[in-house]
């Protein structure tokens, strides 16, 4: 103990000792953390700053030496620092009268990350002639300006990057106080060109943003801003617009010039790439939006654009807000299923047209929302798919769907189930395999299951899904097709496609009394599909007269709200949900 209090005096005298020593150094000294706030500083410090360093610490050293010592000549000192990191210097100009001239010197300290600094104010005054300070001041400002545009541009294409671009939105924004107009952000995201860079080479990928970036240029008004934010993103700018609707054409001419088919210049191998670019906008009329919010609610209408190939060009608004908004509360009860294992399955019957007796059941997920709302079962499915989240559903489907089977003696009964498969579920392979796995784990005979897809699916993955459905066939499973009419199949396919049947999409079904085409079209198909032998299933039956039609044009099965919503396991299998599922996902 005493030992330990002697080790801790040793140390608080040696500090003392080394803290005197620094503060008879006549160069100013200060430490920061990496965020650039002062830790520590000496005494000539505190005298080159003209306060105690009591009210220092702590401070963004930046700020400190914008009020006393560089006077903000454009960069600042943080601005330096982040273009030059592993270290540099500046001469700078404390005071006129009498004249005081500093050398800033500063290095990282590589102890932590992100990593401190350490800064030195040497006084050059008395070594520096007014001429010279002229010359250096003069070398400096060139400096500044040359670091200042490599701060705030890119260096492929040159443009502005997102810091250039947030001073010019900022800059914009006080235009549009003093003038009114419209201001618009116009996010622009190329499609695929992952793919470029991966399938060409960054040299390639380098030289078509460069292109691009000319191409848009050509768009520009005078005052307009075109920036490059980083990977495939540009931003333009257009202030001073009449009416919200110039952005849209902007957007469209945009898609003109940059849709020009473009040959790169390095490669031996002549290939042509035709760029797209997905468009996302959203305006201000001094609606008292940040540059940040602007440029947020158009990078939000970009992803939407993405979202659909139809509108590559997609102004934000409301509804999109709102949209996005239900999106994430949707994904929340995603994890929220996926963390907790638990889903809730409905089951929609399947009936014999004739009798209307039931011969199987289609699972269809029906999550419900943290408020109680139940969420659309193709919202829900959407998110999954697009947050990567698919497989882990579809493992939890297939196992709930089995287990209400087994515990509902629904199997016993030799009744059918059919479960539905998204593309991209599809598209990973071994799914026939975890299929058939799982089908054993719970004791379900394969005749007994459906699988359920549409002809997205076999359209964008043809040989892998085929693959996968001749593998769940071989395995006894059936296979039918979903929503059939609505895709684009075409009759040579249905010919060849491994499948065991059809379901008529329920928008046929919807027209069908009205409209004579769709009709025929109904009857054309049921009689294909008898000579094809494949099975046919007509979708949302809500009439009798509906359900009447089906069955003179000699369609046998059919499923809709005029039999019966899709109901909870215990009201369509006879039992209610039963509890935790096996540990063993698919
Ligand atoms: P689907 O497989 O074609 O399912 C039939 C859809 O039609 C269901 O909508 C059902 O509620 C609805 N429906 C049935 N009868 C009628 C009717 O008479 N009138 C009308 N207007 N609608 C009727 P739901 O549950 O919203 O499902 C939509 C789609 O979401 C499904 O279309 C299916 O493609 C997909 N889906 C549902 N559950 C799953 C699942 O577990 N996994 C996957 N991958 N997709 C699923
Ligand atoms: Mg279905
Ligand atoms: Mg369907």
């Amino acid at each position: 103990m005493n030992e330990e209090s002697g080790l801790v005096r040793e140390l608080r005298r040696s500090l003392a000792r080394l803290e005197l020593a620094l503060a008879q150094i006549a160069d100013g000294l200060a430490i920061t953390d990496g965020q650039g706030q002062l830790l520590w500083c000496n005494a000539s410090f505190e005298g080159l700053i003209g306060r105690p360093r009591l009210m220092l610490l702590g401070q963004p050293l930046a700020a400190l030496l914008r009020d006393a010592v560089d006077a903000d000549r454009g960069l600042g000192v943080d601005g330096l620092v982040a273009a030059r990191p592993k270290g540099g210097n500046v001469t700078t100009v404390v005071s006129r009268e009498p004249l005081q001239v500093v050398e800033i010197h500063w290095r990282p300290v590589h102890l932590e990350q992100p990593a401190p600094y350490v800064f030195t104010f040497h006084d050059v005054s008395d070594r520096v002639s007014l001429e010279e300070l002229r010359h250096r001041s003069q070398e400096l400002m060139d400096q500044q300006l040359a670091l200042a545009e490599q701060v705030h541009t890119c260096p492929v294409t040159g443009l502005p990057n997102r810091r250039g671009l947030a001073i010019a939105i900022e800059d914009a924004l006080v235009r549009l106080d003093r003038h009114p107009g419209w201001l618009a952000v116009l996010f622009c995201d190329l499609n695929r060109f992952k793919e470029v860079n991966d399938t060409y080479g960054h040299r390639v990928g380098d030289q078509l943003l460069i292109e691009l970036a000319q191409r848009m240029k050509e768009v520009l008004r005078p005052n307009d801003v075109l920036a490059r934010l980083g990977g495939d993103e540009f931003v333009l700018l257009c202030s001073e617009l009449k009416a919200a609707e110039d952005a849209v054409q902007i957007a469209e001419r945009l898609l003109q010039v940059v849709g020009r088919p473009w040959r790169p210049e390095i490669s031996d191998v002549p290939f042509v790439i035709t760029p797209k670019v997905s468009v996302g906008i959203s305006l201000c009329n001094g609606c008292g939006l940040s540059p940040d919010q602007l440029l947020h609610d158009a990078d939000l209408a970009m992803y939407e654009a993405k979202r659909r190939p139809d509108r590559p060009v997609v102004v934000f608004d409301e509804e999109i807000a709102r949209t996005l908004q239900w999106r994430v509360q949707i994904r929340s009860a995603l994890e929220q299923v996926l963390r907790s294992q638990q889903l809730t399955m409905h089951y929609q019957p399947v009936v014999e047209l004739a009798s209307g007796r039931v011969v199987a059941y289609e699972a269809l997920v029906r999550p419900q929302h943290a408020d109680g709302r139940l969420v659309s079962s193709a919202d829900f499915i959407a998110v999954a798919e697009t947050s990567g989240l698919i497989q882990a559903l579809g493992e939890l489907v297939v196992n709930q769907v089995l287990q209400d089977a087994r515990h509902s003696g629904l199997l016993e009964r030799g009744l059918g189930l059919a479960v539905n498969f998204s593309t991209q579920q599809l598209g990973c392979s071994g799914l026939a395999k975890e299929l058939i796995a799982a089908a054993r784990r719970f004791g379900c005979p394969p005749a007994l299951l459906t699988v359920e897809v549409t002809e997205t699916a076999l359209i964008e993955q043809p040989e892998r899904t085929r693959e996968e459905l001749a593998q769940l066939r071989q395995a006894g499973f059936r296979v039918v097709l979903d929503d059939f009419g609505i895709g684009y199949s075409s009759l040579n396919w249905l010919a060849e496609l491994p499948i065991d049947g059809l379901k008529i999409d329920r928008s046929f079904t919807a027209t069908m009394l009205e409209d004579r085409r769709r009709h025929a079209l109904i009857a054309a198909v049921v009689n294909l599909a008898r000579e094809l032998q494949l099975e046919v299933v007509a979708e949302g039956i809500e009439s009798e007269d509906q359900r009447a039609a089906l069955l003179a044009m000699g369609c046998s099965l059919g499923q809709g709200f005029l039999f019966a919503q899709p109901l909870s396991p215990a009201e369509a299998l006879g039992s209610p949900t039963p509890g935790p599922l096996p540990p063993a996902a698919c």
